[in-house]
């Protein structure tokens, strides 16, 4: 059985306070609390063996190519894509200020992704994931 973080266990205390989130420092602190990762359980290396066996080849769905992703520690798809979501949409923009402005483009180094079902493609376009219908994230390689 995956692991269920705290932020998920305390879902709306950590919700409430996400709301709150408005400068750097804020982030800081929220990210420090809530995505604390020293008692998050690691994947085991058969748990990845499994894994990679499952996500050989990109896949098409929706019409675009996909590859899959993989996170080493070993918490619930919901937590992963919580967190993932906070992490792109509240915690990079107040890090990476300028980012707002680049394109989403692959040209400029984006994908979009979704953190629940490990898949991700440069393929840019409908933001909805084809395969559990949750938004994606947009994620950019840093240069
Ligand atoms: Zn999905």
């Amino acid at each position: 059985m995956a692991y269920s973080p705290k932020f998920m266990v305390e879902f709306e205390k950590y919700n409430k306070e996400k709301q709150n989130i408005k400068t750097f420092d804020d982030w800081q602190k929220f990210n420090k609390k809530w995505f604390d990762k020293k008692n998050w359980p690691q994947k085991t290396s058969s748990q990845f063996a499994e894994d990679s066996k499952n996500k050989i080849s990109p896949c098409q769905l929706g019409g675009r190519l996909w590859g899959y992703t993989t996170y080493i520690y070993d918490i619930t798809p919901e937590a992963r894509y919580e967190m993932f979501s906070a992490l792109r949409n509240l915690g990079e923009p107040l890090i990476f200020t300028d980012e707002n402005n680049i394109p989403k483009t692959a040209e400029y180094g984006w994908s979009q992704d979704c953190p629940y079902c490990e898949i991700s493609t440069t393929d840019i376009g409908d933001d909805i994931c084809p395969k559990c219908g949750r938004k994606l994230l947009y994620y950019r390689v840093a240069d």
